[in-house]
């Protein structure tokens, strides 16, 4: 009689213990066990590789304060206000 419980619990009744898992790290350490979508992650996880919005996406951007290019114009600009103030000896 135990032997039948036992090969009853291997057989899968639903059709998501068939698909493909997530396999994401979870906050366990184990692996997500829930089942992936299209992209390869289930529900909960995201960030698969081909997800999220395309490059130079401009959907959130309000001000520019935190860009790549403002901050790299700065950068530059302080880098050439040194470079003459060090030319004029005044630091
Ligand atoms: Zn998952």
């Amino acid at each position: 009689m135990k032997q039948k419980v036992e090969e009853q619990a291997h057989v899968p009744a639903f059709a998501f213990q068939l698909a493909k898992k997530c396999g994401a790290k979870t906050r366990r350490g184990t692996l997500c066990q829930g089942p992936a979508t299209e992209k390869g992650r289930c529900r909960f996880h995201g960030g698969a590789k081909g997800s999220g919005a395309p490059k130079g996406n401009q959907n959130a951007l309000k001000h520019g304060l935190y860009s790549h290019s403002l901050k790299n114009h700065l950068y530059e600009s302080k880098k050439l206000l040194k470079f003459s103030l060090c030319s004029k000896g005044e630091i």
